[in-house]
């Protein structure tokens, strides 16, 4: 018989910094409650958690590119559920709202400017910037390994790669430019 695994311990996604006790040193065959009802992947408690409005099990990147897309910032196409607000999170999903309150509330005091620049510079002029900065404070806190990032020496000129395992849309495109320390 064959192990059932988490899709998010295996590929090396960040559980939200509370959940970190339960960060497991192998991908996890213990702990899968569910397959996340967006994109199926099998996930484990850490890494994803039942909506308390729908009853439907949700890993944490879907939940982080659910939020852009609520904030009017992705695409309808990548994703199904709906956020109306920041509580919405807190009462649906308090685990994943919890344990990523610190970013959030990063994102949205130090740096809403930054994050504003990127995503006008898209073509995207109204969107919810409450919204988009719980997007980016819960995709920060699990997002896997940071971005390769190449410095042409004689240049001076950084070039960064995507991480394969980057959230998509424009979501993914501002993670991937944030520096992870910030
Ligand atoms: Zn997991
Ligand atoms: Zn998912």
């Amino acid at each position: 018989m064959t192990d059932i695994v988490c899709w998010a311990c295996a590929t090396g996604w960040q559980m939200p910094a509370q959940r970190a006790d339960k960060m497991p040193t192998q991908p996890n065959s213990a702990d899968i409650l569910g397959s996340c009802w967006e994109c199926h992947v099998f996930a484990c408690s850490g890494h994803a958690e039942r909506d308390a409005a729908s009853g439907k099990w949700l890993c944490y990147p879907s939940v982080a590119i659910a939020l852009s897309v609520s904030a009017g910032v992705d695409d309808d196409q990548y994703s199904t559920t709906r956020f109306a607000k920041t509580q919405d999170l807190e009462q649906r999903l308090p685990n994943l709202a919890a344990a990523t309150l610190h970013e959030r509330r990063r994102m949205r005091d130090q740096t809403a400017d930054r994050l504003h620049g990127a995503v006008t510079s898209d073509g995207i002029d109204l969107f919810d910037k409450d919204l988009f900065a719980d997007a980016v404070g819960v995709g920060k806190a699990i997002k896997p390994t940071a971005p390769l990032i190449a410095r042409d020496l004689l240049f001076n000129v950084a070039t960064v790669t995507p991480h394969p395992l980057a959230l998509p849309g424009r979501l993914g495109k501002i993670l991937e430019t944030l520096p992870d320390a910030d």
